[in-house]
């Protein structure tokens, strides 16, 4: 259908506010130590169009890390590097069912990610991004999310501090990628680079239009810059709606019916193809990690915006 028109956006991303902000169920990240600090009670949305028009409510310019949901822009990048059919090879692009740092998974298909959303296929495809040393990949990886945002994004020293002296699990999992064959590179210093690729500071602004890059065919609405092609941006989506959302990517399809991609900060990016970037960001997250008002009013806009994939009109 028709887009909607920016008062209509401007309304209903108040009416998703209004009937989301009363939820406090779910609780903060504390795994690593430097998260658990957080206020609870943040809680932006923004929706950015493709036309350019950027509109939000609440703490949509509250910093936090980016975590999770740079495994959808790094992702796209790797694939704008060596092609999709590569990617499947190596990665994957389907649903393992477990949680994001499950190492089960690994050892019950041999050895192979499955998908790019995991941290099993996360870390495996930051082995993949283009550079001769860890600085140059890292660079690579800033300078990418940097154009999809529109602007210079920055490491948060403190969460990367704290995620590396408590990533035990994400080096096991590496190592394991390793003794399978499936990393190239000192596993070590992917997780290094991964670590410092998921302590990015964002914001729900700089989320929304990320997302809207990808909605609008690699081309940022802000800038005009291209990041990356239509194909790239294509079959990121498709990953994202089979595993974007951790082990409920189904149930979030169901009830959103637009691919989207969660982090354990709070944030949730979610694509509307051909429209719009939503981004919400509220901290408290369910058990399987995404957050709880940011699914609530997620599945408001997507509705009354008539965005859902799914629906007949
Ligand atoms: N840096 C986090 C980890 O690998 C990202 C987790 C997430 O947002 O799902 O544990």
């Amino acid at each position: 259908g028709a887009p909607p028109s920016s008062d209509d956006v401007a309304e209903a991303i108040h009416v998703a506010y209004d009937r989301s902000l009363d939820l406090t169920d779910g609780a903060v990240a504390d795994y690593i130590p430097e998260l658990a600090d957080t206020s609870p009670d943040l809680f932006g949305i923004c929706v950015a169009e493709v036309d350019g028009t950027v509109q939000g409510v609440g703490d949509v310019d509250h910093p936090f890390t980016i975590q999770s949901i740079s495994k959808a822009f790094v992702w796209a990048l790797v694939c704008e590097e060596i092609g999709d059919e590569k990617l499947i090879d190596l990665i994957g692009v389907n649903n393992t069912g477990l949680a994001f740092d499950s190492v089960m998974s690994l050892e019950l298909n041999d050895g192979h990610p499955m998908n790019p959303m995991g941290n099993a296929g996360a870390l495996a495809t930051t082995a993949l991004v283009p550079g001769d040393s860890p600085d140059e990949q890292w660079e690579f990886i800033r300078k990418g999310l940097s154009r999809f945002a529109g602007k210079d994004l920055e490491l948060d020293e403190a969460v990367y501090r704290s995620e590396s002296a408590s990533n035990q699990r994400n080096q096991g999992i590496a190592r394991l990628l390793e003794g399978y064959g499936r990393i190239g590179s000192n596993p070590l210093d992917v997780v290094d680079v991964y670590t410092k690729q998921c302590s990015l500071l964002v914001t729900a602004t700089d989320i929304a239009v990320m997302g809207a890059t990808l909605a609008d065919g690699g081309i940022n609405p802000i800038t005009g810059a291209r990041v990356v092609s239509e194909t790239v941006c294509h079959d990121t989506l498709a990953v994202l709606a089979a595993s974007g959302l951790y082990q409920n990517s189904g149930e979030w399809l169901f009830r959103i019916g637009l691919p989207g991609k969660s982090g354990v900060t709070g944030g949730i990016v979610t694509i509307a193809p051909g429209k719009a970037g939503i981004a919400t960001f509220s901290p408290r997250l369910d058990a399987a990690g995404n957050s709880v008002r940011g699914q609530r009013a997620t599945a408001y806009l997507s509705r009354r915006l008539g965005f859902d994939l799914f629906a007949s009109r």
